[in-house]
């Protein structure tokens, strides 16, 4: 590792009985790095942001963030250590508001700071998480929908409140699972827009089906096959590899 890197991944495997659905993966991402990951469904990639995220254990290997071991921490730790995560299936809680989406995530990352959910009793300390909690929705584009359940919005608006969450976190690697899996182009666009305006002082870990969208953001780009690291490079050099196309991309498909 060199000391410029934010994420790093040592032989991290994960087995679910006797099968191997990640074998001893390295993966190195740096500071401010825009870094996809692709691969055909079952390469391993969402249990990769499992073992990131905390959610799931790993079999072996270790994980550092910012050259801090975090291999058997819980996900509050790695949160707090700012590893926010948003996940291939939805985890919004769908009959609270918009806001109390954002608001529980603001908590949450206060509670990591031993702030504590009693703090929010507090007037000037929940005025200040509202606001916060606006900027946000203003941010991913959801400003007008305050007050609507988290069940009532579209499967896009879900994925930008996704987004929203997740940011309420102040990450500092924001891993995102398919973000864009199931939306429309028009959506898809306005999505890719918002990712491509986040500050730099947050490093991106995509997963993505959508090679247009990969290609648009991305600067380095990871390929796995079976549960192992293909290839790393950047979107020329992956877009070029003989070993990814034969592998892998003539039987992906381009958009999703
Ligand atoms: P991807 O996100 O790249 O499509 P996954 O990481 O979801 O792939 O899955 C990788 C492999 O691990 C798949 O073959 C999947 O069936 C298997 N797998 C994932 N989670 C579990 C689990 N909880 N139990 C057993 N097998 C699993
Ligand atoms: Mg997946």
């Amino acid at each position: 590792m060199t000391d410029l890197d934010l994420l790093e991944l040592r032989r991290v495997s994960r087995h679910f009985g006797s099968f191997r659905a990640l074998d001893e993966v390295d993966l190195t991402v740096r500071p401010g790095a825009r870094h996809a990951v692709i691969g055909p469904n079952g390469a391993g990639k969402s249990t990769l942001f499992g073992l990131i995220s905390g959610t799931l254990p790993a079999t072996a290997g270790t994980i550092l963030v910012d050259g801090q071991d975090v291999t058997r921490l819980p996900v509050e730790r790695r949160v707090a250590l700012g590893v926010a995560a948003t996940f291939q299936h939805s985890s919004l809680f769908l009959r609270e508001t918009v806001l109390e989406n954002v608001l529980l995530a603001v908590v949450r990352r206060a509670a990591g700071t031993g702030f504590g959910l009693g703090g929010l009793r507090k007037v000037s300390a929940r005025a200040e998480a509202i606001a916060r909690a606006r900027t946000l929705l203003e941010r991913v584009g959801l400003p007008t929908r305050h007050d609507t359940p988290a069940a009532a919005l579209s499967h896009g608006e879900r994925r930008q409140l996704e987004v929203a969450v997740a940011l309420a976190t102040e990450p500092r690697l924001l891993l995102l699972d398919e973000p864009a899996a199931g939306m429309s182009p028009a959506e898809t666009a306005r999505l890719t827009e918002l990712i491509a305006a986040l500050p730099r002082d947050v490093t991106v870990l995509l997963i993505e089906h959508d090679l247009d969208m990969v290609f648009e953001l991305a600067d380095t780009v990871t390929v796995m096959h079976l549960g192992r690291h293909l290839k790393t490079g950047s979107p020329d050099e992956v877009r070029g590899s003989a070993e990814v196309q034969s592998a892998y991309l003539g039987t992906m498909e381009v958009s999703s």
